[in-house]
């Protein structure tokens, strides 16, 4: 059953999460963005501010209603929480003549994180297919991720979300699966207040210590029909039947070339996008005689990631552009069974030539 909480039963849900252990991740203004940031409060949401999101564009804005959750998708998804940037892998030491290897044992913090969008929760089930379900589990990702508490938002409150299409990927606005908690967010004149609702056994008990009222038809028709709004008004959209074959049918497209020369291989998209998995393996040392090796984010747009004997096999921006396209939107499907993208629109807001992934993907659909 749906609960109707208000603005301060939000800040107690906070509150409540903390003194249960977790270290609380969430929404916060910081170097002039919204994005999710450790040891949250309930002061520090960002009560009344949303964004401007477009092509290379991202302003955040007053929205002057007072709404906790009233932005889109952040810079950075928190995948960060889950799958760091940085990790080490294993270390190892000399001992007399011989050395000795250490591994760091799988982090045990509980974290929480609230205000997750549909599309990022929708990721994360993209990313345990990654991690979790092939033949070999990473074991640092595993602990993680059985220590995660997700209290989702539903996207409710803009209906001019400009750069999102996760409508049209069928990630959201709604959440789906994979969250504990899920709050929608309304205001109607001078009502302000969420309706909550439980997933799991965890988010049931977390739930009952807050104060609430069970939600009437008019709460959850209202919160039911605001979802349904920023459905229907998305700014964009991708049409995604027969998506997969059109894709892997593509590489000859001459469009390859048109997008190669806008893009620079900065690697903005593949930083912000919350499914991108690649990584990079380097070893250190010091004088100490300690070797260290550590695993950090990479992306598929450097030179040196298609490296193989000789050489770069992808040389050119062009080619580079068209191995990722292709595999978020085609070859994913057979390796994972699902999407690659999940229509957060991170990578058109934060590319910085403006590049859409929507527009290229239509364009070769027409082409076709
Ligand atoms: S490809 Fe772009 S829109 Fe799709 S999930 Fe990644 S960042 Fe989001
Ligand atoms: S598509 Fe845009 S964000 Fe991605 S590498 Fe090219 S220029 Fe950078």
């Amino acid at each position: 059953m749906s609960t109707v909480m208000d603005v301060q039963a939000v800040y107690t849900l906070i509150d409540s999460l903390k003194s249960d252990g977790y270290e609380v991740v969430g929404p916060r203004l910081r170097d002039k963005a919204l994005g999710y940031v450790a040891g949250t409060n309930g002061s520090d949401l960002p009560a009344g501010l949303g964004d401007d999101q477009s092509p290379g564009n991202y302003r955040t804005r007053d929205r002057g209603d007072g709404a906790l959750f009233g932005f889109r998708s952040s810079p950075q998804s928190w995948r960060r929480w889950i799958f760091p940037p940085n990790a080490e892998v294993w270390s190892a030491r000399r001992d007399n003549d011989s050395f000795v290897v250490d591994t760091s044992a799988p982090d045990s913090m509980k974290v929480a994180v609230i205000g997750a969008r549909a599309c990022d929760v929708a990721a994360l089930t993209i990313q345990d297919k990654v991690f979790l379900d092939g033949q070999f589990q990473d074991p640092a990702y595993k602990a993680r991720r059985e220590n995660l508490l997700i209290v989702a938002v539903n996207c409710s409150l803009d209906a001019d979300s400009n750069t999102c299409f996760c409508a049209s990927m069928g990630t959201g606005p709604r959440v789906q699966a994979g969250h504990d908690i899920a709050l929608t967010e309304i205001i109607e004149g001078d009502k302000h207040y969420f309706v909550a609702d439980a997933q799991t056994d965890e988010g049931s008990r977390i739930l009952e210590g807050i104060s609430g009222a069970p939600a009437g038809t008019d709460e959850v028709a209202a919160a039911d029909s605001a979802i349904s709004n920023v459905a229907d008004s998305m700014g964009r959209k991708v049409d995604a039947d027969g998506l997969p074959e059109l894709m892997n049918e593509s590489y000859e497209s001459p469009r390859w070339t048109v997008v190669g020369e806008r893009c620079l291989s900065c690697t903005s998209c593949t930083m912000v996008c919350p499914t991108c998995f690649c990584t990079n393996i380097e070893d250190s040392g010091d004088l100490n005689g300690v070797a260290t090796r550590t695993r950090s984010w990479d992306s598929c747009f450097t030179l040196r990631h298609s490296h193989i004997h000789g050489g770069a096999i992808r040389n050119t921006n062009k080619a580079r552009y068209r191995q990722w396209a292709i595999h978020k939107m085609g070859t994913w499907q057979e390796q994972f069974g699902t999407s690659g993208c999940v229509g957060c629109g991170r990578c058109i807001t934060w590319c910085p030539s403006g590049i859409d992934i929507t527009e290229e993907v239509t364009a070769i659909r027409e082409e076709a």
